[in-house]
């Protein structure tokens, strides 16, 4: 039986999420009961839960994070975003070693926060998600605002780090978009890289020719990696549909077996999900 998982979703149930506005755009409710409706209805067994950002620039508390997927059936698992100050890394520890079953990754958000991922603030966060084989997720790419810092964000930023870590495992969101070809060379290079494929599908007068576009570029990355063993499946919800993601990776000219790997088996591994 083909069975999914969905590596990268938000959700509050807040007004104050800035993420409501692509809810909109989606025609979403972007509630709890919709969210676990849509993954039932397209198989998708488990799903990771990060904070989306709140007006302000601020993201949602991980505590609600955590609330909220103890309302789902076990069906979501959270990911604690990790600010770049001492006090915010201390206390992110402190919820995963109280959560220690249930906490699945750290997301650091690259571009948004004024950090880059070899900030020393991040040392002892690192050195924790190493001793506890806990992935670490990066925003890595465009950033939803205008102001975003692109220099801390760019794919090729987390290789001086994955140098330096090789016991860490990164996984590098949205597959750097739109810089593929960097991340296919980061992915290959270093055996504990992974990127997903989240929010990479947007509407827009060529939104055909961009989804070609797309799939062409993931398609790619994976030929030069050798396979799709490091290639995750994500919808970034409620950025993307369920059913615009999951087309995504049936447009993927690679064989069913890497299909596979990319919707579940890979998450899997990684996650210990
Ligand atoms: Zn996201």
């Amino acid at each position: 039986m083909q069975r999914i998982i969905d590596a990268h979703m938000h959700l509050s149930e807040r007004r104050d999420d800035t993420l409501n506005h692509f809810a909109q755009k989606n025609r979403l409710r972007y509630t709890l009961g919709e969210l676990l409706g849509t993954m039932r209805r397209h198989k998708i067994v488990r799903g990771l839960l990060l904070s989306p950002p709140l007006r302000g620039g601020v993201p949602l508390p991980n505590e609600n994070v955590i609330r909220l997927c103890g309302r789902s059936d076990g069906m979501l698992a959270p990911v604690i975003t990790v600010e770049p100050t001492a006090k915010e890394v201390k206390t992110a520890i402190k919820l995963a070693e109280e959560d220690r079953n249930e906490v699945k990754a750290f997301k650091v958000r690259l571009g948004y926060v004024k950090a880059s991922a070899e900030s020393p603030v991040f040392d002892r966060l690192y050195d924790y998600a190493e001793s506890e084989s806990l992935p670490v997720l990066f925003h890595t790419g465009d950033t939803a605002v205008s102001n975003g810092d692109l220099s801390r964000s760019h794919p090729l930023t987390l290789d001086g780090l994955a140098n330096k870590r090789e016991e860490l495992t990164i996984i590098l969101c949205h597959f750097g978009n739109p810089w593929f070809e960097d991340v296919a060379e980061l992915i290959y290079k270093h055996p504990n890289v992974c990127a997903d494929i989240s929010g990479l599908i947007t509407g827009g007068a060529y939104a055909e020719k961009y989804a070609e576009w797309l799939a062409r570029k993931i398609s790619e990355a994976i030929y030069f990696a050798g396979g799709a063993d490091k290639v995750i499946f994500g919808t970034d919800y409620p950025v993307t549909k369920h059913a615009d993601t999951l087309a995504l990776v049936r447009r993927l000219e690679v064989d069913e077996s890497d299909k596979e790997k990319i919707l579940w088996r890979n998450a899997k591994r990684v996650y210990g999900l």
